[in-house]
Parts: structure tokens; C-alpha cells; sequence
């Protein structure tokens, strides 16, 4: 755990979220601000800050991430489709350096993001 980091507080339940899914590697809870009708964040239980700071034995958590973001969106109905995103320090978007992955769906999304 990092002091500081809003995301290992939140693992820690120092700061309340709707959780989704956790298991020893990985926790999935609601976001805050959903931009769509499902918008769940799944994160590493260690602390990452963002892509740019993985390592080559990050490579197994990343993937149950996604494995789990997948396993997750079937659960949640969204048979039709949904998204994956990582946004990546300030021109990718991320506020929160804790690296994360965006579950969003349940309605059509546009290409390009913005
Ligand atoms: P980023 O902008 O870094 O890609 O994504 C950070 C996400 O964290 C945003 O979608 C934001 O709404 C969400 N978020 C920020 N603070 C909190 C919080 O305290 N609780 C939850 N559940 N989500 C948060």
C-alpha cells in the first residue's frame, strides 16, 4: 500500500466503494462518475502508477485484469460489447496514478474517444 494513493485506500477500505469483484490479485469496484450505464475500475492490488511503470513480471496481473474485465462484462449483460481503457498520465487521460483499467458499457460507444 502507497500512502496517498486514493486506489489503496480504497483496496484497504479506508475509503468506501461499491465493490464488483476482488480476489488475492485484483479488485473491481464501481466508479465514482460512471460515464455509461456499467463503468467498473479493475486494479492491481499492488501498487502501479501507471502503464508506463510496468515491469516484465507485471505481465501476469495485467493479464488477469483483462481476463477478469471479460469474465466480469459477461456477468454484467453486456453480450452486446463494452469497452476496455487504461488512460496513461496527463495526454491519456489519467487522474488517478494508480494504474486501472475502464470496464464501460451498455450503451454504443464512438471511435475516437476523445
Ligand atoms: P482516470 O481518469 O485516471 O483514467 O480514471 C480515474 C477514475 O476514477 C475516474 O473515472 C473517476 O471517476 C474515478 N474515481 C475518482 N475518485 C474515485 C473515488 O473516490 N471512488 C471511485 N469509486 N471512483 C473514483
Amino acid at each position: 500500500m502507497v500512502q496517498n494513493c486514493l486506489f489503496c485506500k480504497i483496496i484497504a477500505g479506508e475509503i468506501p466503494s461499491q465493490v464488483v469483484y476482488e480476489d488475492d490479485r485484483v479488485f473491481a469496484f464501481k466508479d465514482i462518475a460512471p460515464v455509461a450505464p456499467v463503468h467498473v475500475l479493475l486494479i492491481p492490488k499492488k501498487h502501479i502508477s501507471s502503464l508506463e511503470d510496468l515491469s516484465p513480471e507485471d505481465a501476469e496481473i495485467m493479464g488477469h485484469i483483462v481476463v477478469t474485465a471479460a469474465k466480469l462484462a459477461k456477468e454484467l449483460g453486456l453480450q452486446k460489447g463494452y469497452r476496455v481503457v487504461s488512460n496513461c498520465k496527463e495526454e491519456g487521460g489519467q487522474t488517478v496514478y494508480h494504474v486501472h483499467f475502464h470496464l464501460i458499457g451498455g450503451r454504443k460507444m464512438q471511435w475516437p474517444p476523445g
